[in-house]
């Protein structure tokens, strides 16, 4: 069953965040906003509840859980040995997007870290998240609240959207768009130097200038390849994917690219596939001029120039797709700069590795 309650985002009713944190503290489950995406919530120190999560996402075991901390006091609770520059980072960059991966704490369950030494924390940016954390009372373990392998959700109707049919009770605190739109960085500080395992809105360069010390960007991380099962647990599945096919478009240059986009476009209309187009607002405005594209579904993923804006609305396009009825999508695909790291990690992930890639 699930209990779905709309709350304001920056001030929200607290008789809702008390109601939820009573559900986290009977060992229930709570979708709630945090600044990335909505995420699947459950009392870290409950090991049964945390294994809620697995069987409601119907994710692997093995797929660590990220513990969300409202206060740097919790900190000491569920992980040990943070290094004194890691304390200086965190003091700059929490509460936001950034989890980090430190010794476990021998209280957090093992269902949380799939068995490991080490432990995911953050502590998320969202008045709503906060709140509901402050209220439980424990630190919250989630992860992403879509089904496995789908694409996150960024509104609660995503969160509805994959469980309604499901006899699980979950408690869904709606606070609109979440402000990100793409998950959390995540960097494993027990390594020297630090790993980048997975990119996100808080941003590499950011990473490199807070932590003054170069970063360990391994291909997996710019969604290139599989991941290190020992290293990025979890980031081996296939993620993000919507169910229809989708191909990424990869140019250096911009006017190679709309004519890559055309091209491959062109390529599947003749072999009478019915495709659709994710594609910035620049470039549907290019892409007027053509004719044969005047019948052909775009999904606008947000505006070239501000890639913000893509990183925001990535998983409702991905999810879109699937809403209209067509063979393929075709996506366009951004910088690897800033957030745009990021984005194209979900994409490239999110088509099973199915690039096109301009002659360069
Ligand atoms: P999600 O935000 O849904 O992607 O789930 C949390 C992510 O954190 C997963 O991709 C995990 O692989 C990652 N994670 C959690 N704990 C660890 C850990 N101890 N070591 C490495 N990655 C982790
Ligand atoms: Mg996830």
């Amino acid at each position: 069953m699930l209990k779905v309650r709309k709350v304001d985002p920056l001030c929200p009713d607290m008789a809702v965040i008390k109601e939820a944190s009573d559900y986290i503290r009977h060992g229930y489950l709570v979708a709630f906003p945090t600044e990335t995406v909505y995420g699947l919530g459950a009392d870290s120190f409950n090991g049964d509840a945390c294994l809620g999560v697995f069987r409601a996402k119907g994710r692997p075991p093995d797929n660590p859980l990220i513990v969300h901390i409202a206060d740097l006091k919790e900190l000491n609770r569920v992980a040990r040995d943070v290094p004194d520059l890691v304390l200086r980072v965190i003091a700059k960059a929490w509460p936001g997007p950034l989890t980090l991966i430190l010794p476990r704490s021998p209280d957090v369950p093992k269902e949380v870290t799939g068995g490991r030494d080490t432990v995911a924390v953050r502590s998320p940016a969202h008045p709503v998240a906060l709140a509901l954390i402050k209220s439980s009372g424990v630190p919250i373990a989630a992860p992403s609240a879509n089904k496995s392998g789908r694409p996150s959700p960024t509104l609660a109707e995503h969160v509805v959207e994959d469980y309604i049919n499901d006899n699980i009770n979950i408690y869904v605190i709606d606070a609109g768009p979440t402000f990100f739109g793409v998950e959390s960085t995540i960097i494993d500080v027990t390594k020297n130097p630090p790993v980048l395992l997975r990119p996100g809105p808080f941003t590499l360069e950011e990473l490199r200038s807070l932590f003054n010390v170069d970063i360990a960007v391994p291909e997996f991380a710019r969604g290139l390849g599989e991941a290190d099962v020992v290293l990025a647990p979890g980031m081996k599945y296939r993620h993000y994917a919507p169910r229809t096919r989708l191909i990424v478009t990869e140019c250096s240059d911009y006017s190679s690219l709309t004519r890559l986009i055309r091209d491959t476009a062109i390529d599947y209309l003749r072999k009478r596939l019915r495709i659709a187009l994710l594609i910035t607002k620049e470039t549907a405005e290019a892409l007027t001029m053509y004719p044969e594209f005047s019948d052909i579904p775009i999904i606008i993923i947000g505006y070239r120039e501000d890639p913000y804006t893509i990183a925001a609305s990535l998983f409702d396009s991905l999810r879109s797709l699937d809403k209209i009825n067509v063979d393929i999508g075709i996506a366009e695909g951004i910088e690897e700069r800033g957030i745009g790291l990021a984005v194209m990690n979900r994409l490239r992930k999110a088509s099973g590795f199915s690039l096109v890639k301009c002659k360069s």
